[in-house]
């Protein structure tokens, strides 16, 4: 056990419950130390915590959305003040470097801020009608939320979710990742800091599917938010058809890179570097299959290799690393898998290729040219430090095979022209398209995906929407 690893609870009804049998262990990416132990909510806690959640919803939903607003701020202004603290936390258990933690923590702000300006936005209609009839559209919260949320970003993620929600007027519960949660217990201090009443935001770990399955099927529950695979996020959007209730599911990709012929190949090659380097690609919207048109493709994975090679990988708290561990031996033994199939498969090792020491879960930034249709990489979101580059004769091509899998979160496209840009923006399918630049966007734009990459949007103007329902209302004014 680590002394400066906060001690980790549940939280149910405003009260911090500590003194249940451990779950699972927290370790340390990049030293496997064992860091502390995750408390397993019990079925009782989680009745305990769908009564909270029942009473807190009736609370939140009467306090002015001014009010709302105002708890999100003073969480927001406690989220700045800790905003270290909640940073180093998060590197110990995650990995990522601290600099990436702290643009995490100051991103979790944004969404907090977001919201509660939202929250005073939610307006609802009047629909003419004739005489003595008025028509009124409300928009109501939805009711208590069940939330879950990944250990790749174990503040941004819970941030989404748990300020959509209550900036609406919805109670939560939250199953935040057991890999990473002291950062979730810090966030939620900030929420109860800043005045939150008890039942309103409620923290669970444990057995995910005792958990998952209970809260669903709850007729409490009437709405389920997750981020994290394709598989569990179609798992749990069954759980709640069984039960008619809506999703909000922001799942896995496997995000394209179209590359044309008219570009400065050498200098994406290094730009490429460091995007993929992110959070040791894993996260959702890694750019992962680089497509590159045959006029540049030889340019850019040279010098692609030469960036991945030069990446300082390293404990996230090391002066200059720029590229943490992966998160535990399944992980590293998953990438490791498909960097080995490509090599059977014929793939060229451009650079990396293997893991990193024999002490934590390191594995070099790697570069795969010419990586066959049938190398199983291709098909499979990685979720990790790996690049596939394969070259296309034109943009027909590219585009048929970047819209090839069944997935499609976010894509990438670089070129100098105006058409093609048009082509990419009409054609590509997936829910975030940036073009000419690895970044994301922020707090004010909606991020999701299509096929099978999720269900709704997170963020921008309709922030609150998944959280949301309408009632229409008909009054006849005449005396009854
Ligand atoms: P995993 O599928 O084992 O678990 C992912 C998360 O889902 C964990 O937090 C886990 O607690 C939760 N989970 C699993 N079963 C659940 C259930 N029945 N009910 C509720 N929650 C459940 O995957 P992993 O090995 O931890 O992560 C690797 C994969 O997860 C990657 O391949 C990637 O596709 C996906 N992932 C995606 C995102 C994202 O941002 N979209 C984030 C993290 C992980």
């Amino acid at each position: 056990m680590d002394s400066t690893y906060p001690r980790i609870g549940l939280h149910i009804d405003g009260e911090w419950l500590y003194d249940r049998p451990a779950y699972t262990e927290v370790v340390n990416p990049s030293n496997e130390a064992t860091l502390g132990s995750v408390p397993g909510a019990t079925p009782a806690d989680l009745e305990r915590a769908l009564a909270a959640a029942e009473r807190g919803f009736r609370v939140w939903r009467d306090t002015p959305p001014l009010q709302r607003a105002q708890l999100l701020l003073r969480t927001c202004a406690l989220v700045r003040e800790r905003a270290e603290s909640i940073a180093q936390i998060l590197t110990q258990e995650q990995g990522k470097p601290i600099a990436d933690a702290r643009n995490e923590v100051a991103r979790a702000t944004a969404f907090l801020e977001w919201d509660a300006a939202e929250a005073q936005r939610l307006y609802g209609s009047i629909v003419p009608a004739g005489p003595q009839m008025q028509q009124m559209i409300l928009r109501l919260p939805v009711g208590p939320v069940a939330a879950f949320t990944p250990w790749n970003v174990p503040v941004g993620s819970p941030a989404r979710k748990i300020s959509g929600a209550l900036a609406a007027g919805c109670s939560v519960i939250i199953k935040a990742a057991e890999e990473t949660p002291g950062t979730a217990c810090a966030f939620v201090q900030c929420f109860i800091d800043a005045g939150l009443p008890p039942g309103v935001l409620n923290l669970v770990f444990g057995n995910p599917s005792l958990i998952s399955s209970t809260l669903i099927a709850s007729p409490v529950i009437r709405m389920v938010t997750f981020t994290g695979s394709v598989a569990v996020g179609k798992h749990l959007t069954q759980l709640a058809a069984a039960a008619m209730k809506p999703v909000l599911m922001e799942l896995g990709g496997h995000a394209p890179v179209l590359i044309g012929a008219d570009v400065d190949a050498a200098a994406l090659g290094k730009l490429a570097g460091s995007a993929k380097m992110r959070l040791a690609g894993q996260f959702c919207a890694s750019p992962t299959r680089f497509i590159v048109h045959q006029k540049s493709y030889a340019a850019f994975v040279d010098a692609f290799a030469k960036a991945a090679s030069e990446v300082r990988v390293g404990d996230g708290f090391e002066p200059g690393v720029q590229m943490g561990p992966l998160l535990n031996g399944k992980r590293l033994a998953a990438i490791d898998e498909l960097v080995q199939d490509a090599k059977v498969c014929g793939a060229r090792v451009a650079a990396g290729g293997q893991r990193i020491g024999e002490r934590g879960f390191f594995y070099a930034l790697t570069v795969l040219a010419d990586v066959p249709a049938h190398a199983k990489a291709m098909t499979t979101e990685p979720f990790g430090p790996m690049a596939l580059c394969v070259q296309v004769a034109d943009l027909d091509e590219g585009i048929t095979l970047a819209n090839s899998l069944s997935v499609g979160l976010a894509g990438y496209a670089f070129t100098n022209s105006l058409e093609e840009a048009e082509r990419f923006t009409r054609e590509l399918e997936c829910g975030a398209l940036s073009i000419n630049h690895f970044g994301m966007g922020g707090a004010d734009t909606p991020f999701g995906g299509v096929k099978e990459s999720g269900i709704g949007r997170e963020g921008g103007a309709q922030s609150l929407e998944p959280y949301t329902t309408t009632k229409t209302v008909l009054t006849r004014t005449a005396r009854v």
